[in-house]
Order: C-alpha cells, then sequence, then structure tokens
C-alpha cells in the first residue's frame, strides 16, 4: 500500500502513513488532493491535503486537515495563493518562524500580483490596495503593525522572530485573503441577490394593465433588464418592443 510522510497529527511522531484512499475534488479551481491516512505508530487516521509541489512534478507536502488541523481555506482563494499559505502554516507548526514570515511574506505578494498591484515592497502594495478600496484600511494598520512584516523575513536582519511574531503574520494573512476573496465575493452575491427581489417585487406590485416605464427608472437600472431575470414575472406588453398590445 502507498505510503506518506507526515508529522501525525495525533502522536506528533514522523510518520510513513499508509494511505487508504484519495480524492481531487473537481470542482476546485486547482489541482489538491485530500487523502485518509493511518499513522505507522499510533494507527490513529487522519485527513491531509496537498498541492502541486513548486516544480509540478508531483504533490508538495502533506497539511494536516483532521482532527484538530487549521481552519480550511476557502476554495474562493486561488489555489497557487492558498499553497502559499498552507506551506506557512507547515513553517508554524514545524517552529520555523522566520521562515513562516517569509511564507507569508509571498503569500502577500501573490494577492498583490492577483489583484494587479506590482508596487513593491509589500507594505506599498498593500497600501495600493487600501488607496484603491480592495481592502479595509483596519487591514492595512495591521500590516504596518506587524514586525515580522516590516523587517522582511527574507532578508538577514538579526532580529530574532518570535512564535508570536509569526503567528500574527499569518492571522493578518487569513484575514486579508478572507476579506478580498470570500467577504467581497459573499457581499457582492447579496447585493445583486438583494437587487434582482427588488426589481422582481416592483415588477408584481404593477397594477393589472399598466406598463412599466420604457425609459431608464429612477434607480438607474435599465428595465428591459427584468425580463433576462428567469424568475421574475413576464406580463404582456413588457417587451422591449412593446408591439403587444395593440387593438384589433
Ligand atoms: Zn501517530
Amino acid at each position: 500500500m502507498e505510503t506518506l510522510g507526515t508529522l501525525c497529527a495525533w502522536c506528533s511522531q514522523p510518520s510513513a502513513a499508509r494511505v487508504y484512499g484519495s480524492v481531487q475534488p473537481s470542482e476546485y479551481d486547482e489541482p489538491e488532493l485530500l487523502s485518509l491516512i493511518i499513522c505507522e505508530h499510533c494507527r490513529y487516521p487522519s485527513l491531509v491535503s496537498q498541492t502541486p509541489d513548486d516544480y509540478e512534478r508531483g504533490w508538495g507536502p502533506a497539511t494536516n486537515l483532521w482532527p484538530h488541523g487549521p481552519r480550511s481555506l476557502n476554495p474562493a482563494i486561488p489555489a497557487a495563493i492558498r499553497g502559499e499559505l498552507l506551506e506557512a502554516r507547515t513553517c508554524y507548526s514545524s517552529k520555523a518562524y522566520r521562515a513562516t514570515t517569509v511564507m507569508v511574506g509571498r503569500c502577500l505578494e501573490a494577492l498583490c500580483v492577483d489583484k494587479g498591484v506590482t508596487s513593491k515592497p509589500l507594505q506599498a502594495g498593500l497600501q495600493r490596495l487600501a488607496a484603491t478600496g480592495a481592502i479595509d484600511q483596519r487591514l492595512l494598520e495591521w500590516a504596518h503593525g506587524l514586525r515580522a512584516l516590516r523587517n522582511d523575513g527574507a532578508h538577514h536582519s538579526g532580529e530574532r522572530i518570535t512564535a508570536d511574531d509569526a503567528r500574527d503574520a499569518l492571522e493578518l494573512a487569513e484575514a486579508l485573503l478572507d476579506y478580498l476573496y470570500v467577504f467581497t465575493s459573499k457581499y457582492e452575491a447579496f447585493k445583486t441577490r438583494r437587487m434582482e427581489q427588488s426589481l422582481a417585487s416592483r415588477s408584481t406590485a404593477l397594477p393589472a394593465g399598466q406598463a412599466p416605464a420604457t425609459s431608464t427608472s429612477p434607480s438607474g437600472v435599465d428595465p428591459h433588464a427584468v425580463g433576462t431575470n428567469s424568475d421574475a414575472p413576464v406580463e404582456v406588453g413588457h417587451s422591449a418592443e412593446g408591439t403587444t398590445l395593440t387593438s384589433a
């Protein structure tokens, strides 16, 4: 049976765990392999996740999802960025705190590039995202306040990075990813749904036989767009051509 090298989440020992089954969810944007494994020492089961390694020749290191794994990352976050954050978490759980901040820095750089911001250094990129309204001002202040990110773990500064510094950087990265990819898309979907509901209820509230205004409505929404909403009731005389109510 296939084995997978991992740090067991139950007994904390390095383990050549047996892989009992794997699945690659097809609805994810980028490949991710989920596997059920059994530890060679304590025989307890765990669920782990792997993303492609840097050379895309195989799967990268396994990250524990269950038991007591980190909070799972929303699939709305691009897989490449999720991969950087998962690696940062692996560094943190291995007590490699400086490496954690390097990976968090890479993750945030990838996030800036994905949003079309190439300003360097990283703090300037985040500043740009805040200026365009893509991120909340409080997230920018949080980033500015982080010593570990300010000093850039990638360059030798001689300064010690503590476990708290590394955890702060990880938490900020998670908050930024949630804000940009999860909160924003859910909020936009909510606003769209609410606008569609309001258009549908306005259309049904009209007295029988009265056609809605044919010019642009006060809200600035094209009334013709109502007909494209499959949930909205379609009434005779509402078509864009307005030809259906001619008398004989
Ligand atoms: Zn074990």
